[in-house]
């Protein structure tokens, strides 16, 4: 299992089969949440038709000629995954939301307006900086130890020279 992926040790080939790409190929880049943890992966169109879609958070097409840079990750797409996370209603995807938009208010990306209860449940209200764009966000309880993992997980996808520190 890859399970320690890092964005500073991406290679060249299929995550999952190791093939190794050629210029120009179609290469599907892809975030999966995978027994808990959250996984980057690079797969070869055979891999990404055969994959376990059940997996899948967010994925997009690149090519393998494309900068390396360009694959990073920036704040519109983690905000694009976020909606993508809310309208999942597996417990996993809960806790990635969470850590996710708490990351997005530490970037200064969202705001939040106010804490309401639903029921038992806390859900945080966030607003995209300068627009009226809104999140629902529940609160998530979670172990320390899941807590550091995923927001370290997190973390090397938005910038993986950084220690997690969400
Ligand atoms: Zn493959």
């Amino acid at each position: 299992m890859v399970k320690d992926w890092q964005y500073s040790k991406r290679n060249q080939q299929c995550s999952d089969c190791e093939h190794s790409f050629t210029d120009g190929e179609d290469v599907f880049s892809m975030l999966r949440m995978f027994e808990g943890d959250l996984q980057r992966a690079d797969l070869c169109r055979a891999c990404f038709d055969a994959r376990d879609e059940s997996t899948d958070v967010v994925y997009w097409r690149t090519s393998q000629h494309e900068n390396r840079q360009a694959l990073r990750l920036d704040f519109d797409m983690l905000l694009a995954l976020l909606e993508k996370l809310l309208a999942d209603e597996r417990d996993d995807r809960k806790d990635l939301s969470y850590l996710l938009s708490l990351l997005l208010v530490r970037h200064r990306k969202l705001r939040l307006e106010r804490v309401q209860m639903k029921g038992p449940q806390e859900v945080m209200l966030l607003r995209k900086t300068r627009t009226k764009k809104t999140f629902a966000v529940e609160s998530r309880e979670m172990t320390d130890e899941r807590r550091s993992e995923l927001s370290k997980q997190l973390t090397e996808l938005v910038d993986p020279t950084k220690e997690a520190n969400i």
